[in-house]
Order: C-alpha cells, then sequence, then structure tokens
C-alpha cells in the first residue's frame, strides 16, 4: 500500500497552479505533502504507524486502526468543499492583499456565497494560527457552530427594537436558528449552565479574539447584551437576501 509522495511544489502564477493541480487528485496529493511534510502521522491517536490505500485518498492508523482522509483533523475536514477549490482560494485570499469579498471568492470559484464565507472564516483562522490544524472544539463552536452561530445573533438582533438584546434573550432565541447537539444542551454539572450558553456568553467575553464578530464590527458590546452596527446590519441584509 506504500506509494512514493509527490515533492512539494511552489507557483508563481494562478495558471501555473492549475496546470499543476488539474484535478481533485492533484490537489489531494499536493497538500499530503505539504502536512506529512515530516512524515505521515495518525491525525486521531498521532501513531507514526499509517498505512496507504491504492486509492491515493484512504489512510489507516496501524494503532488505533481507524481509516482517515489527509483532511481530518485539519480546517478542510469538515465540508464538502473540494481540496482543490481551498487551493484556489488560498491563492486568491493571498494575492489580494487587501482583502478578497466572499462575493468575489464565490464567483472566482464557483461556490455560494456562504460557501465563500465560511471559507474565508476557515482561512483567516488558518493564517492567524499560521497552521492547517482544524480549530479545537471550543474554538470551533464559538464562531462556527453549525457554521453561523455569530450570522443568526445578528439577524435576530437585526428585527429587534433598537438592534439590541440581552445575552440571555440571544441564548432563548438562537435554538430555533441553529441546531445544537445533546451535548450543547446538556447542562454542566459544575457551572449550572450549558455549554451552548457558554458558548453565546463567549461572543461577549472572547471580543479580543480577531475572529469575534464585535472585534470584527458587526456587532457592540453593551451592557448586559449586544448590538448589532451599521456594518452588521449591511451583512444581515446581503447574507439573508435568499
Ligand atoms: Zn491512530
Amino acid at each position: 500500500m506504500e506509494r512514493s509522495a509527490p515533492t512539494k511544489q511552489h507557483f508563481n502564477s494562478l495558471i501555473q497552479m492549475m496546470k499543476a493541480i488539474p484535478d481533485e487528485q492533484a490537489a489531494i496529493d499536493h497538500f499530503t505533502v505539504i502536512r506529512w511534510k515530516h512524515g505521515a502521522f495518525c491525525p486521531q491517536c498521532g501513531s507514526t504507524k499509517v498505512y496507504h490505500f491504492s486509492d491515493r485518498r484512504t489512510h489507516k492508523c496501524g494503532d488505533c486502526r481507524k481509516r482517515f482522509s489527509i483532511k481530518v483533523g485539519t480546517i478542510f475536514e469538515d465540508s464538502k468543499i473540494g481540496l482543490r477549490e481551498w487551493m484556489l482560494a488560498v491563492w486568491l485570499i493571498t494575492s489580494h492583499k487587501k482583502g478578497i469579498a466572499s462575493t468575489q471568492l464565490a464567483k472566482d470559484i464557483g461556490v455560494t456565497q456562504k460557501t465563500a464565507w465560511f471559507m474565508l472564516h476557515r482561512l483567516r483562522y488558518a493564517a492567524q494560527t499560521k497552521s492547517f490544524n482544524r480549530p479545537l472544539d471550543g474554538e470551533a463552536d464559538e464562531t462556527f457552530i453549525g457554521g453561523d452561530l455569530w450570522k443568526y445573533a445578528l439577524l435576530i438582533m437585526s428585527v429587534r427594537t433598537n438592534g439590541e438584546i440581552s445575552t440571555s434573550d440571544l441564548i432563548e432565541a438562537l435554538p430555533s436558528y441553529v441546531k445544537l447537539s445533546d451535548d450543547h444542551s446538556t447542562a454542566n454539572a459544575s457551572r449550572k449552565d450549558s455549554k451552548f450558553s457558554q458558548i453565546v456568553r463567549n461572543l461577549k467575553s472572547h471580543k479580543a479574539v480577531k475572529i469575534n464578530f464585535i472585534y470584527q464590527g458587526y456587532a457592540q458590546d453593551v451592557p448586559g447584551g449586544f448590538k448589532i452596527t451599521r456594518k452588521g446590519l449591511d451583512f444581515v441584509r446581503e447574507y439573508f437576501k435568499n
């Protein structure tokens, strides 16, 4: 099941990259080289005893016996987006120094605007952490719960008087918009509070984090709650127009 790895390539132009990565398999091969530059490892247990299947996509850990793809444990893991699209997005984002709008990214790589938003956020996270490793569960939940928690928080605020909502009202209102896991709803014994409530509170207490929606200017931190900003209202209008 062993195979030789292709060498890592660097690209000087978009055309060069697209020629070198003509299809999804080529993108998988390319990313495999980047991710395993120090050797193959299991994303579940860290073992370096890894077997490769002849489909060139599936690997199996010799210790924990789990099968996995190269996307497992990375920011690319829980999405249906192909690695080729992700690589195109990385190229486009890094070549637009002033940033690229999700609408533009959506057009350029042929995905919906929602998908482009998701990709931009994940790639920003990767840029900040300088790694393709997936956010830890807590971080992932806070920013990406169902991909959209903060967006729905903004939507709820946008229809409130003065665009304001208390944190407790937001905790009550959000579950009608996002799908919660049992784990999220279960009360945390030590806090007498659910994991989900804590995630919503973190929207406020983690406002200094660059990916936070208050930090980004979509909402304001007001006493006891949140208030949507002009930028937040514009976002809601654009994002939820369909
Ligand atoms: Zn393992």
